[in-house]
């Protein structure tokens, strides 16, 4: 056996980029650049009033509150032109967005004005160069908007939009294969004879892989049987990843291992000293990731994401592979057993002082699903850490976000 360390590191390693593909910008959501994005244009592309009010010149602005006040000469709506240039000692009625004329400097907003006769009276004189958004101060013609390996949220498909992109570069889906093994699997939907449940891992690892970016290929339930498992593996192979659930145990009927031995499958790891998540295989087939998590559908879950979640995040050439973590201090004492570091499941809550403090989920058996519908995060115990009381600090790494920077897993 492993750690989990050595595990995630040998995964890692044998990551390639999956390539590229262009998509228009609005089915783009959710998808990683594959080259950084420099802007064609300047935004905003002309100077403009940040204000309802009046464009006046700055030079003007001292005598305009009494006598004669500005002139109003023009009137620029937002989408126009902005018309002639503003002479001296008048003033344009202005919207916000609209185009500065040339000539004006400042806008006054028309909250600080008073109009009379066609004229403008400044009752609070900005100061000159107030209220104007000037060309390119968001973004310069050729700047670096995006960087390779962003993901597109609804922030940066906006940028992209205000800077007259359409289509852009990024790193296509990795397809995965998911295959639950098990004779006593059946689909949903079917009823269930005895010694037979339902097939539940298949599901959660599609969700898993959807919510990784990724494209998940359900190729269904191979049975305990050799050839059957051989003829769907093989067909596994084609995709990017290959993820089986069960069947990497050492049981009578566990051939997984066998049958991509036989497929030329070159394994670099089979046994991770975790609980849950022992039987975790991984193994690489011409380029591709081959996973065999366990068959317990909580095993199975926490195996994903301490190894295939980063990877599939890395093959799109993601930087943000790690789930956030913290540090929270227990609320019943917790130890780990034997010689594996032990992942339970935990709702956080926020302490006296501000901190974090964390509970788990209730039973933490590897097959009790419930402790992960219940889970904020995953607290991560060294293994041999003998039982210490409440209010120990232990790692809780969370179940939702990306971030940069990889967890400090126990050596
Ligand atoms: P295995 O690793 O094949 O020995 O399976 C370990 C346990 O997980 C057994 O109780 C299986 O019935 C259960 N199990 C295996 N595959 C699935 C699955 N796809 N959905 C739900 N439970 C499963
Ligand atoms: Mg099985």
């Amino acid at each position: 056996m492993i750690s989990l360390n050595e595990a995630i590191d040998l995964v890692l390693a044998e990551v390639r980029p999956v390539g590229e593909e262009r998509l228009p910008l609005l089915e783009a959501l959710g998808r990683v650049t594959a080259a950084e994005v420099v802007s064609p244009s300047a935004v905003p592309s002309f100077d403009n009033s940040a204000m309802d009010g009046f464009a006046v010149r700055g030079v003007d602005l001292a005598g305009a509150a009494h006598g004669e006040g500005l002139v109003i000469t023009a009137e620029i709506p937002a989408g126009q032109p902005s018309g002639e240039p503003l002479g001296p000692g008048s003033a344009a009625r202005i919207m916000t967005g609209a185009p500065l004329p040339e000539g004006a400097d400042t806008v006054v907003q028309v909250e600080h004005t008073e109009e009379r006769d066609g004229r403008v009276f400044v009752q609070r004189a900005p100061a000159v160069g107030s209220n104007v958004r000037y060309a390119a101060e968001d973004v310069r013609r050729g700047d670096v908007v995006l960087p390779r390996g962003a993901v597109l949220g609804p922030a940066e498909i906006g940028l992209l939009t205000s800077i007259g992109v359409e289509e852009l570069a990024v790193a296509r889906r990795p397809r995965v294969a998911i295959i639950a093994t098990g004779s006593e699997l059946v689909p949903p939907g079917r009823p269930l004879g005895p010694g037979q449940i339902h097939n539940s891992n298949s599901f959660t690892a599609w969700g898993q892989v959807l919510a990784a970016g990724a494209e998940p290929v359900l190729l269904g339930i191979a049975p305990d049987d050799r050839d059957e498992t051989r003829r769907l593996i093989a067909r596994a192979l084609d995709e990017d990843v290959t993820i089986t659930s069960g069947g990497v145990s050492v049981g009578d009927y566990d051939f997984v291992k066998q049958v991509e031995d036989e497929l030329a499958v070159e394994r670099r790891l089979w046994g991770v000293a975790t609980k849950p998540g022992k039987p975790f295989a991984f193994g690489v087939h011409e380029g591709r990731l081959v996973f065999g998590v366990p068959g317990n559908p909580v095993a199975a879950m926490v195996s994903f994401e301490l190894y295939i979640r980063p990877a599939l995040l890395a093959l799109q050439g993601r930087h943000d592979i790690w789930r956030p973590w913290l540090t929270a201090v227990a609320d019943e004492p917790v130890k780990a057993t034997k010689d594996r570091v032990e992942v339970g499941r935990c709702l956080l809550a926020r302490d006296e002082s501000g901190g974090w403090r964390f509970s788990t989920t209730g039973p933490q058996g590897s097959g009790i699903l419930r402790s992960m519908v219940l889970a904020d995060g995953l607290v991560v115990v060294p293994a041999r850490h003998p039982g210490g009381p409440a209010g120990e600090p232990h790692l809780v790494v969370l179940l939702e976000g990306s971030r940069g920077e990889r967890p400090p897993y126990p050596a």
